[in-house]
């Protein structure tokens, strides 16, 4: 419509109008490109009985696709120069609120109380600014929040390793992380045409399906994440040396290679070959040993 931001003349005239110079240090990248908003809101399946929360909403330009499918829409920016832009932008969609301050910061359980109550689903959709995106994605997952889905444009490179299967040079405890928590989708790849300024990686939009319950069961979840770090601490070594660096002494390591044969895991295989299911496995048999 008429008042959508998202081309490359309404951005330039806005920025230009507030004398807005971009921060690079703030991952400002601003989105132009009505085609690939559309398949971001399209990912994210939002409607009237739904919530969506935006990180970094900048000059609103997915602020107000979002506004236009959501029934609430939150969304969280750290610039305050752009708080009046966003009065403009937002003018037309009441139930859009920003909020201003760093996400990483913020109380989020806090935000969704006050701001989703009787609200039925809420689904993050942002255009990340990258220099934080694992941080972001990670205190979204371990708050565990109420969300649905999780569609976000990201640098190419982590999408890659977000969505990557055991065996694949991309896999590692990111993938682990995320796909303990969702089911990974890669959406679209997305050319750096579309940004103003344009961003010097490539980028990729990934839905992430929050799941109801983990894919596989293990008895303590944060000793799970520490033999999966472990285990890629050095990816070019065995799981039998990482395991034995981190969690073995020199007279107790022969116990180690006992323990994964028993656990159907050849001690000479790397970190990267196992699957969530091996590593639960192995997470439970270390955990009863007492490690
Ligand atoms: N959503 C807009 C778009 O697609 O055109 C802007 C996306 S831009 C890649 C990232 C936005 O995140 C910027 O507006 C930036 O100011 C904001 N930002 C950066 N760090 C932030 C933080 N720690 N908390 C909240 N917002 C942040």
């Amino acid at each position: 419509t008429s008042e959508d931001v998202a081309t490359p003349s309404k951005t330039k005239e806005i920025l230009k109008r507030h004398d807005l110079v971009l921060k690079k240090s703030l991952g400002q990248n601003f989105l132009i490109d009505h085609n690939i908003l559309h398949k971001i809101v399209s990912a994210a399946e939002l409607g009237p009985d739904k919530g969506a929360l935006e990180i970094g909403p900048g000059i609103g330009a997915l602020t107000q696709q979002l506004a236009k499918l959501a029934g609430r829409v939150l969304a969280i920016e750290i610039d305050q120069r752009l708080l009046p832009i966003l009065g403009e932008t937002l003018e037309p969609y009441p139930h859009a609120t920003v909020v201003h301050g760093d996400v990483l910061k913020l109380d989020l359980p806090e935000l969704f109380r006050q701001h989703f109550a009787g609200v039925d689903g809420v689904s993050v959709v942002a255009n990340l600014p990258y220099y934080i995106t694992t941080p972001i994605i990670m205190k979204l997952l371990e708050e565990k929040l109420p969300l649905e889905n999780i569609v976000v444009m990201i640098q190419k490179e982590v999408a890659d390793r977000m969505a990557a299967r055991p065996g694949t040079k991309d896999y590692g405890s990111l993938s682990i992380a995320v796909q303990f928590h969702c089911e990974a989708e890669l959406v679209t790849i997305v050319p750096r045409t579309v940004f103003v300024p344009q961003p010097n990686v490539d980028s990729a939009v990934i839905r992430l399906r929050v799941r109801k319950t983990p894919p596989v069961e293990v008895a303590d979840e944060a000793f799970f994440f520490e033999v999966v770090q472990a285990s890629f601490v050095q990816r070019r070594k065995t799981i039998y040396n990482n395991l034995a660096a981190r969690f073995f002494t020199k007279e107790t390591k022969s116990e180690l290679e006992t323990l994964l044969l028993a656990n159907n895991i050849d001690p000479q295989r790397r970190g990267e070959t196992l699957s969530m299911e091996e590593y639960a496995r192995l997470s439970s048999a270390l955990l009863a040993r007492g490690c």
